[in-house]
Parts: structure tokens; sequence; C-alpha cells
């Protein structure tokens, strides 16, 4: 029998996703109501609360759990949430929406119809008061902070019906999963401590060895990519999810990992984004997160390890997922190993370290990359796609 780690807030899943004549006639009744387009930050939002990412939410925070998720990191009710999840409107618009009115939930990009919301409260909030707590800056140049700036003047709050899923199931078949499935999966293979690997990137051998550390003190591992907004740049996940399946296929026992994805877009807060990714994947069935150094961060906002000493201010009971820390891996050529500060005593000049955009100039430019950094069947397929490019 396993055990995995409960859904959080104590209850069971909360997938607010509603399915086949419901979700049908849903669709035909939204058709009449007053439209909210929404960012796509707002859009992935939706479809983790359809897929019950963020169990036991109900649907858009209101004014008391904003504040207090913001201030205190707990909803109004005392259950931990460190990140708001609220979605806005101008204030025309807002103005003719009445309290308790059924709005549609529109996907601001291309028209579709996400979800049907019962507004149960109209608020204007402190976006500074925001943005200082859960970013711990104001600055309009980091690109959580933007979004928080750009949204509308007015939130609107109240439970929703989620009425899709997006692109996700048909763009990423085998790869998009829902925390009920991932569950399923974890029970079938008789894990119960389950390690998450968070990543946006294809893995190299220092995400490798993070990912090995994990899977040697637990029962297994899931690899958890972003499927949502990608950055200018960033290798598409068709081409990341073959790069990882190679490294899993040739350097893994394949039995002890699964790869997956989720719809979430990044806020790049540090800290905060780190607490929000362990609840995440506590309702996904994972005991631990590896958090490595400036998981989740961007730009200079935040220290190396603030994402990790964040979990020590948390209350009992807070959360069930446990960070993995783990220190900034490299290849150490004297140690003729992988390891961390904690493990390796020689110097920068003893390490291989190669930096993301310099990675990319050696790709393109067919430059040999050392065997130390990637393993040969990962650096084919980047390869491959870059030169398709
Ligand atoms: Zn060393």
């Amino acid at each position: 029998m396993t055990k995995l780690v409960p859904p959080h807030g104590g209850g069971a899943l909360k997938p607010l996703l509603l399915r086949d004549d419901k979700r049908a006639e849903a669709l035909e009744r939204a058709a009449s109501l007053t439209k909210v387009q929404l960012s796509s930050r707002e859009v992935s939002d939706v479809f983790m609360l359809g897929m019950g990412a963020y169990t036991p939410l109900s649907g858009f925070m209101n004014k008391a759990d904003w504040h207090s998720v913001c201030v205190d990191m707990k909803l109004s009710n005392g259950v931990f949430w460190p990140i708001p999840i609220t979605a806005s409107s101008n204030a025309d618009l807002a103005d003719i929406i009445i309290i308790g009115d059924d709005v549609a939930l529109i996907d601001g990009e291309n028209g579709e119809v996400l979800g049907i919301m019962k507004v149960t409260e109209k608020y204007t909030i402190d976006k500074a008061l925001e943005c200082s707590n859960v970013f711990r800056t104001t600055d309009v140049n980091h690109p959580g902070v933007q979004k928080v700036m750009e949204q509308g003047e007015v939130n609107l709050a109240g439970p929703v019906d989620v009425l899709s899923e997006g692109r996700f199931p048909q763009t990423y078949k085998g790869l998009y999963m829902l925390p009920e499935q991932s569950r399923a999966m974890f029970v079938e293979r008789g894990w119960s401590r389950v390690s998450a690997f968070q990543t946006r990137n294809p893995m190299h051998r220092s995400h490798e060895y993070l990912a090995k550390v994990a899977t040697e003190v637990t029962d297994g591992l899931f690899i958890h990519q972003v499927l949502g907004a990608l950055k200018p740049g960033d290798i598409p996940a068709e081409v990341r999810t073959k790069a990882i399946q190679a490294m899993i296929d040739n350097y893994f026992v394949p039995e002890n990992v699964i790869q997956a994805g989720y719809p979430i877009e990044m806020r790049y807060g540090g800290p905060r984004e780190a607490l929000i990714h362990a609840l995440i994947r506590q309702n996904f069935g994972c005991s631990h997160l590896i958090v490595g150094r400036d998981h989740a961060g961007v730009g200079d906002y935040y220290g190396p390890y603030d994402a990790q000493h964040i979990f020590d201010e948390l209350w009992d009971g807070a959360l069930h997922t446990a960070p993995l820390k783990i220190d900034i891996t490299f290849f150490c050529k004297k140690c003729d190993s992988i390891a961390t500060n904690k493990t390796c005593p020689h110097g920068d000049k003893d390490r291989i370290s190669i930096s993301g955009t310099r990675q990319r100039e050696m790709l393109i430019n067919g430059e040999e990359i050392p065997k130390e950094f990637s393993r040969p069947e990962v650096i084919a397929i980047l390869r491959e796609y870059y030169s398709r490019l």
C-alpha cells in the first residue's frame, strides 16, 4: 500500500474542469454572458484551476484572501498559499458587472471561452503592496511585476467552472498530465516518496546530477516541465522533451522516472514561486521538490539561496512537500566528477561551466561541447534543432 502526500488543504483534489454534457451546456450558456478577456497569466491560472493543480481553490481570490496571501502567505481560512491567484478587468467593464452575475472568461489572445465565473466580489488592490510582498520589488523591469502593473484596475473574484484545457492535451499528448493521473501512476509503480524536478530547459549533466541525487533518496523521479508561454530564444517543448527522453533512455533506469508537463506560466517570483511550485507538486503527489540555486528567479532580484531559505520560514503543517535543497552543480576536472560547493574543495579554474548563451552559440557554430558538460545524445538533438533554424 503506497502512501502519497495528501492534496493541499486537507481535502480531496479539486479539479474545476467540467466534462461532457455539463461542459457542453455551460459553453452554450457562456455565449450570452458578459465576456471578460484574460491575460496570458490569468489564462494559465484557469488551466491550473481546471486540472486541480491549485487545489483547494475554487476560483479567483477575493480581497480578504488576496491581502492575506500577500502579507501572511495564507488564505483567510489559514491554509498556506504564497502567491495571489486573481483575475482582473478594466473599470468600465467591472462597472456593468453586478455582484452575483455569471461572466464568461475568455482567452484574450484567441477568443476561446475558458470558463464561467460567478462574480462574488469586485475590488481594487494596492499593486505595489502585492509586488513588494510577492516579488520583493516594484521594479517594472521584473516580468512578474510588469504583469501585475499592466493588469486591469479591478479584480473580479468568485468560483469558476472551467470549460477548456486549451491546446495542451492535443499538443502535448503523453506529456500533459493531470494530478489525478500522476498520482495513479505513482501508486501503480508502488512509489510513496516522489521527487519532482521542475524544468524549462533541456537537461545537461548538472541537471542530471540533481535529478539522480533526488532519485537516490526517494522512490522515483517526476521530471515536470513548464508548458506555458516561453521567452524568445527558449528551446521549444517538443525538442526539449526529446532531449530529456534521450537522457532518460541512456542514463537513467526508465522505470524510476516519469516525464510530464503542466500549463503554468512562470511569474519569476523566486522564493515565493518556489513555494507555489512545491504546493502544486503536493497536489501532483510528490513528497519532494528539487530546489536548486536561484529557483524561479530572474536577473539579480533574489539571492542564490533565497528560494531554499524561504521554506524554513513556514509554520508546521503549511506544506507536506519538502524542498530537496541542492547547491549549484558543475563538473570539476580535479574531482573528475560532477560536484557542488558542498563536496568539491577546488576552484573555478578546475570547473567546466558554460552559460546558456555560450552553449547556444557553440551549438549553432558546430563547436564541440565537452562530454563533461552534456551527454552526446542530448547534444545531437539540440544541434539538429539549431541546424533547422
Ligand atoms: Zn573538485
